[in-house]
């Protein structure tokens, strides 16, 4: 269950961001998960899904993942290889057979669109 604590941290945050920009709900909510990190997708939105039916703020929010690939860096010569989705066999420039991973292991908020508007345009709205 580590991601539902990740998706409920992720909530959090989010509503931390649309109280901050007095928004009335959030719509579109942009994450990279690093490849390295470990963190099950799947079991991140569903965590999320569970969530948001209990935030009326998050309640319309879409969530977006893409998935961030490492940097290896060659631990003989330093060539970097970006965002790499294998870990490399062997270094293109000196031949070299190891290779040190960096970034790619985190979760990361990229973008969040949120509701400004003071009206609600959908309708079918209910203020309690
Ligand atoms: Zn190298």
């Amino acid at each position: 269950m580590h991601e539902f604590s990740l998706a409920e941290g992720l909530a959090r945050e989010l509503l931390r961001i649309a109280r901050e920009h007095k928004a009335s709900a959030v719509r579109e909510v942009y994450v990279s998960i690093g490849a390295l990190s470990g963190i099950v997708r799947e079991s991140f939105s569903f965590g999320f899904e569970i969530i948001k039916e209990h935030e009326p703020m998050l309640k319309e929010s879409q969530l977006h993942i893409e998935v961030d690939y490492p940097t290896y860096r060659c631990g003989q010569c330093g060539y970097l290889i970006e965002r790499s989705s294998v870990v490399p066999a062997q270094c293109p420039m000196c031949n070299g057979v190891e290779f040190y991973p960096s970034g790619g292991d985190d979760l990361k908020i990229m973008r969040v669109e949120l509701d400004l508007e003071e009206e609600t345009s959908g309708g079918g709205d209910e203020h309690v």
